[in-house]
């Protein structure tokens, strides 16, 4: 039930920019959403037009983009894509490898009129 508390923030991230920019409507928002973020898109989708209901908000359209999960191996100075929690570097093997991308849940733009 996270996707609740997620939602209500992204929405008041949303209204606050809306109003800052004399917004009347949002229209759309692009929001960066990583593999691992561990957060359903449809359960967020779902949310939203409940918490922006009789705000600006209301009615826009949600675009979420998918972050894939991607690691570094800081032996080959290499990025690798994560498959079903394999750290493990294709390249040596070895698995010191870093996070750099996957994570992400972050409002990346907001479309107003
Ligand atoms: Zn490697």
């Amino acid at each position: 039930m996270h996707e609740l508390a997620v939602t209500e923030s992204i929405a008041s991230i949303c209204l606050k920019h809306a109003e800052q920019n004399g917004a009347h409507r949002i229209v759309r928002v692009n929001i960066k959403l990583g593999e691992m973020a561990g957060i359903v898109d449809h359960y967020v989708s779902f949310y939203w037009d409940m918490v922006t209901k009789d705000t600006v908000a209301e009615g826009a359209q949600l675009n979420f983009i998918k972050i894939p999960i991607r690691a570094f191996c800081p032996h080959c100075n290499k990025e690798f894509a994560v498959k079903e929690f394999d750290l493990i570097c294709p390249e040596c093997c070895k698995g010191d490898g870093e996070l750099v991308s996957g994570r992400e849940f972050l409002v990346e733009s907001i479309e107003i009129e």
